[in-house]
């Protein structure tokens, strides 16, 4: 299977754990490399593009405050079906609803507050990626 890019954000409840570690050794430990990282904390506007699919929804004025509540770590990820893969590592947008081993069940505190995005596709990944990274600050890891 080819290798390809997906976008992960570490947010901003998962930042507050001190756990930044501990997630990015399930996305080493699961076989996904880290091809880009920032930490920042993200612009109200930027957050409103970012999640434009869920404008509609009740909770879309909940999710960009929480978004834009303090620093989260943007990150490339990169392997073998890494944006299925990350999904996996992920576990459910409910934490309720997740796995034991994934990130959700260990760091989330609510279907709001869930620790970790990451894109549902491969149009999804390209588009956030380039909402937040410019080309060159993703290195080529072959
Ligand atoms: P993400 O896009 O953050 O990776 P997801 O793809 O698992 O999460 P989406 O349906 O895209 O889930 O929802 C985007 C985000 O909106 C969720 O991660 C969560 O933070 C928030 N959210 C989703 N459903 C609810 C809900 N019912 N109540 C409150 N917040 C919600
Ligand atoms: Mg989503």
């Amino acid at each position: 299977m080819a290798k390809e890019k997906t976008f992960s954000i570490i947010k901003p409840n998962a930042m507050k754990k001190n756990c930044l570690g501990d997630i990015i050794s399930m996305f080493e430990g699961n076989g996904l490399k880290i091809a880009a990282a920032k930490l920042t904390k993200i612009p109200k506007a930027k957050a409103e593009e970012f999640y434009a699919e869920h404008k509609a929804r009740p909770f879309f004025g909940e999710l960009v405050s929480f978004m834009t509540s303090g620093p989260v770590l943007l990150l490339c990820l990169y392997g073998e079906n890494a944006v299925v893969k990350n999904r996996e590592i992920m576990g459910a947008t409910d934490p309720k609803k997740a796995e034991p081993w994934t990130v959700r069940y260990k760091f989330a505190d609510s279907i709001g507050e869930n620790a970790v995005h990451g894109s549902d596709s491969q149009a999804s990944a390209q588009r956030e990626l380039n909402l937040f990274f410019s080309p060159e600050e993703i290195c080529n890891l072959g």
